[in-house]
């Protein structure tokens, strides 16, 4: 039997696997990526889209060193929406729709075309370990042996995936995949903890027979912006969306089916992501609405398939199919593909080091879904964390480790590796503490300097880089210089006292994120700039004084986090304690400041408050 040696072997082509794979091969190591088939790269198993609130942030990172998934969804998307358009820019997320198809071909192309990436096709049985605990390699089906340094286990949904559509089972990765039994096996085997997930996707439609003229149009942004750094403008043919909704009739049928449903007559025991609810789930939880929003979204530009965002479902066929036509729009609607729930089998991710490698196993790490999370972006951003891991360790070298004051993919592994996941784990901006400097618009600047330094940033992306931040530099340098009276400022529309302190341009910046223009009337030098430098000069001003100020919080945290906290500490007499979090301290009473920090939904701020009681009792 044929037998291969690689530095790395990433299991499984979805997108933590895809992204595994491409940042091993560009920190130099030899990857084998092996999955059930081809096709399965780039394969998007529920909406065709990339990106939204915190998603969109965790795709720009993943851009920011230099990853694929920001590049291959501008090159398949067919809609580009900037959510939060109208609020600030620490809370706006991009988000693609994508054409599924073309975000496969695109994705396949990239791993095909990379140097040091070998495909392999088929399916992995099991792991090799050496001395039962360094993890050495894999075997497939067919008896072939891939030997390596490092394994990254990406399967997704398919440890043990139990399809369901009302009381119909079907054994499988996700529709039309098998399900990877016999490595869940041997998981089981290996003493590792699983437990058990759920999650669902809707019916596809039929393009062709829904109403398109009756429904509103929801058009994509004028003035799109794209994932990824290098890219300024689409790059195939843009669509409109259109918006229907449930009504009192589509409630009434699933209400009066709700024990057929997998997700309500008792057929799946795992957990359901609360933030993305079936729409069984939303009229029973939000039982006072009569209505609820669903997006329809054209699948690609050569399909005529239809993604309903918003009515995932574990139903019987017959009442999906009876449900969706009382809904505007969908009354004669074919359906293409049922919807349906699946479960599936996850590891607890807190028996992963900071890397995502597996404490008791060396050179094991694990990514994406598999690790109790849902979504896409979260799953790319993980596979970028194991592959770069997994390649410094093949190369003998230090791992490192993404800190949560500098990326959102950092808050994502600290909360996985520390408090664990009791629903599918989906990122949020709340999730952030330091979200007004952890921006979607300024990942390259948090973080393409580090990934150059650590050797996944090619010299391409560094170049561009370098040229966009030594024109950020001189504008901002200019507008720090330039002292600009009040009575300027205050005549120029600036809503400032005249007669009060001059300011630095940089500073006038600071007062709002519109004032742009209006700096433009009075600074002529801000002429010779581009307009994307302008823009990106002033977002960093508005938020200046806060990232000073979170600075100081880190360094005092930093500082502090080692300092006893007294037995008897009374954590009433604090200022700025929530009921909430004080209930929390009192139940856990840590021992030091770096173990309050860690319990759930405590802020740095409430951090740097108990530091302070602390070091006044010393
Ligand atoms: P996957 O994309 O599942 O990829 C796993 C890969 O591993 C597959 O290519 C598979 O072929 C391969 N593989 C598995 N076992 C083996 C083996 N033994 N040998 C070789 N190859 C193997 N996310 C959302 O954000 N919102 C949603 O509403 C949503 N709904 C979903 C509904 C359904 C029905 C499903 C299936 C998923 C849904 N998801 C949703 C989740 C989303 O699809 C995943 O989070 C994401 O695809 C995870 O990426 P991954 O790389 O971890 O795994």
């Amino acid at each position: 039997m044929k037998h291969q040696d690689y530095d790395i072997v990433v299991i499984g082509g979805g997108h933590a696997g895809c992204e595994a794979a491409c940042v091993g091969a560009r920190m130099g190591c030899s990857v084998a990526l092996v999955s059930f088939k081809v096709d399965d790269l780039g394969i998007m198993s529920c909406n065709p889209a990339i990106g939204g609130l915190g998603k969109g942030h965790l795709v720009r990172e993943i851009d920011a060193m230099d990853g694929v998934m920001g590049r291959v969804a501008d090159r398949a998307a067919i809609q580009f929406r900037l959510l939060n358009r109208r609020k600030g820019p620490a809370v706006q997320g991009p988000r693609v729709q994508a054409d599924r198809a073309l975000y496969q071909s695109v994705m396949r192309e990239e791993i095909e075309s990379h140097p040091n990436l070998t495909f392999v096709e088929g399916e992995v049985t099991a792991l090799i370990f050496e001395d039962g605990k360094k993890a050495r390699g894999v075997i497939l089906a067919n008896g072939a042996r891939i030997t390596s340094d490092a394994l990254i286990l990406t399967t997704g949904t398919f440890l043990k995936g139990l399809i369901h559509i009302g009381d119909r089972k079907i054994i499988g990765g996700r529709m039309n995949a098998k399900a990877s039994t016999r490595l869940a096996d041997q998981i089981i085997d290996l003493g590792i903890e699983l437990g058990r997930l759920k999650t669902g996707t809707p019916p596809r439609l039929r393009g062709s027979t829904i109403r398109w003229d009756v429904l509103a149009r929801q058009d994509g942004d004028d003035d799109p912006e794209m994932f990824s750094f290098l890219h300024d403008r689409p790059f195939v043919q843009q669509i409109s969306c259109a918006i229907t909704h449930t009504n009192e009739r589509t409630h009434d049928i699933i209400r009066d089916n709700l024990e057929k449903s997998a997700m309500y007559g008792g057929m799946i025991d795992g957990t359901g992501p609360r933030y993305c609810p079936s729409i069984e789930d939303k009229i029973v939880r939000f039982s006072e609405k009569s209505s609820h929003q669903i997006f329809l979204e054209p699948e690609g530009l050569s399909t005529d398939l239809v993604y309903p965002n918003g009515i995932s479902t574990s139903l019987p066929e017959d009442v999906q199919q009876d449900y969706v036509h009382t809904i505007e729009g969908l009354e004669r609607a074919e359906i293409s593909q049922v919807g349906y729930a699946i479960e599936y089998d996850y590891v607890d991710p807190r028996c992963l080091t900071s890397g995502l490698m597996m404490r008791s196993m060396d050179g094991l790490y694990l990514a994406g879904q598999i690790n109790g999370t849902t979504g896409y972006e979260e799953a790319a951003a993980q596979g970028l964390v194991a592959g770069l891991n997994a390649a410094l360790q093949a190369s003998g070298k230090s791992g490192v480790t993404f800190s949560r004051s500098e990326s959102y993919i950092g808050v994502m592994i600290d909360d996985l590796t520390t408090k664990g996941v009791s629903e599918p784990y989906r990122m949020f901006t709340s999730r952030a503490e330091y979200r007004l400097s952890l921006r979607a618009d300024n990942a390259d600047q948090r973080l393409t300097p580090f990934g150059r330094e650590i050797g996944c940033i090619s010299d391409r992306r560094w170049a561009h880089f370098s040229q966009k931040r030594d024109a950020i530099d001189h504008c901002a340098n200019v507008l720090k210089e330039k002292s600009i009276s009040s009575a300027r400022l205050s005549a120029a529309g600036f809503n400032i006292r005249s007669g009060g302190p001059a300011k630095s341009g940089y500073e006038a910046l600071g007062l709002g994120s519109d004032l742009l223009p209006l700096l433009e009337n009075i600074v002529p030098e801000l002429d010779e700039h581009s307009s994307k430098t302008k823009l990106q000069v002033a977002r960093d001003a508005l938020y200046a004084n806060y990232t000073v100020r979170q600075n100081r919080e880190i360094q005092a945290l930093k500082a502090g986090e080692g300092v006893l906290i007294p037995c008897d500490m009374d954590y009433a007499a604090i200022n700025g304690l929530s009921t909430e979090l004080l209930g929390k301290l009192l139940n856990v009473r840590p021992e030091t400041v770096a173990q309050a920090g860690r319990i759930e939904g405590m802020t740095p701020a409430a951090t740097v408050a108990i530091l302070a009681a602390v070091r006044r009792q010393e």
